[in-house]
C-alpha cells in the first residue's frame, strides 16, 4: 500500500495535515528511539471475582514516558507502532517484562494471571508460537498464568490461519481472552471455533448501563452465550458501585475497572493489593 494512504492521501497543501503529518514523522522516529532504549513500563490493573472482589488476575498496559511530551498513551502509540512494524519488538519486550513479572509474583506465593495485549500485526507472525514459547522459557513462569488478550478484528484479520494460531497459543498452555467484545462486527457464533477462555465486555456496554437499558440485555445475552461457549465472562471499564452490582447480577464472572483499581506500576499494585493478593493465593 502506498504511503499517501496511511497520511492522508490528499494532494493540496494542507497545513494542518503537514503539521499533523510533521509531527507524526517526529513521533515515529522517537518511538524507533524508544523501542531501541526500551523506554517502556509496564502498569497493571487488577481483575477482581465480581461475587468476592477479589483479584483473579492483573492486565498489562504498555506506558512511554516520552522525554518532552511526558506519559504518551498506548491509544495514541500502538496504532503507530502497528503501523510501522515496531509493534513487533515492542511486543517481545512487553511479552517477556509481563512473564518475568508473572514469574516473580509466582515465586512470592501470588500466583496471579498476567494477561498481556496482544495486536493483530503479531498474531500474523509466522514465528509466534516460538516467541511465546521462548518467553515462557526464559522467565520459567507456568504458562496457565499467562492470558492474551486479543480483540474479534485481529482474530478475524487473520483469516483462515487464526484457528491453527490460537490453537497453536493454546497448545502451549496459554489462556486465550477475547478483548473489547462487542465493538466489532463478529459474533460470539462466527468466533465459536476458536479455543477462547475469557471473554471481555467492552467498556461500552458498560458505561451506560441501567437495569431497564437496552445494553442490559445486550450484557446478559453476551455473558448467557459466553458461559454457554464454557468461557468466563469479564467486564471492563467498571467505574461505579451500581454497574459492579449490576453486572454480577447478570452473570458476569469477573470485573475491572477504575471502580477497584487503576493501572498502577508494579510497586503500587503491591502496595495497595498484597494482604488482598496474599489471600486470594
Ligand atoms: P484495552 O486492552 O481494552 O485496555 C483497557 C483500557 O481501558 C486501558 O487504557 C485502561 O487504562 C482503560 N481502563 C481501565 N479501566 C477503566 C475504567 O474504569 N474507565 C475507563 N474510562 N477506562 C478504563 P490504556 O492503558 O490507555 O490502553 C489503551 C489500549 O491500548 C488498550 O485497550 C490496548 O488495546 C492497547 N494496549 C495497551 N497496552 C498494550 C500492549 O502492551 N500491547 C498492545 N498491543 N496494546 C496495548
Ligand atoms: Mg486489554
Ligand atoms: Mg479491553
Ligand atoms: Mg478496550
Amino acid at each position: 500500500r502506498a504511503k499517501e494512504d496511511h497520511y492522508g492521501g490528499t494532494r493540496r497543501f494542507d497545513p494542518i495535515l503537514a503539521q499533523n503529518l510533521a509531527q507524526k514523522v517526529q513521533l515515529e522516529s522517537d518511538l524507533r528511539q524508544a523501542v531501541e532504549q526500551q523506554a517502556f513500563t509496564l502498569h497493571y490493573q487488577v481483575k477482581v471475582d465480581a461475587r468476592t472482589h477479589q483479584p483473579i488476575g492483573v492486565e498489562a498496559l504498555i506506558r512511554w514516558q516520552h522525554p518532552e511530551r511526558g506519559m504518551v498513551s498506548p491509544g495514541e502509540f500502538i496504532p503507530l507502532a502497528e503501523e510501522t512494524g515496531l509493534i513487533l519488538p515492542l511486543g517481545d519486550w512487553v511479552m517477556q517484562t509481563a512473564c518475568q513479572q508473572a514469574r516473580a509474583w509466582e515465586i512470592a506465593g501470588l500466583p496471579l494471571r498476567v494477561s498481556i495485549n496482544v495486536s493483530a500485526r503479531q498474531l500474523l507472525q509466522p514465528d509466534l508460537q516460538k516467541r511465546v514459547q521462548s518467553a515462557l522459557q526464559q522467565s520459567g513462569v507456568r504458562p496457565d498464568l499467562i492470558g492474551f488478550e486479543l480483540t474479534e478484528t485481529a482474530i478475524l484479520k487473520h483469516g483462515k490461519s487464526a484457528e491453527r494460531t490460537l490453537n497453536a497459543l493454546k497448545d502451549l498452555g496459554i489462556w486465550l481472552e477475547l478483548d473489547d467484545f462487542g465493538t466489532g462486527f463478529s459474533s460470539l457464533v462466527s468466533l465459536r471455533n476458536y479455543r477462547i477462555d475469557v471473554l471481555k465486555i467492552d467498556r461500552l456496554f458498560v458505561h451506560n448501563l441501567k437495569r431497564t437499558s437496552n445494553d442490559a440485555a445486550i450484557v446478559r445475552g453476551v455473558i448467557e452465550m459466553g458461559h454457554a461457549l464454557n468461557m468466563t465472562v469479564v467486564a471492563e471499564g467498571v467505574e461505579t458501585r451500581a454497574q459492579a452490582e449490576l453486572l454480577t447480577e447478570l452473570g458476569c464472572d469477573g470485573l475491572q475497572g477504575f471502580y477497584f483499581a487503576r493501572p498502577v506500576p508494579v510497586e503500587q499494585l503491591c502496595l495497595d493489593h498484597a494482604p488482598r493478593l496474599r489471600r486470594a493465593a
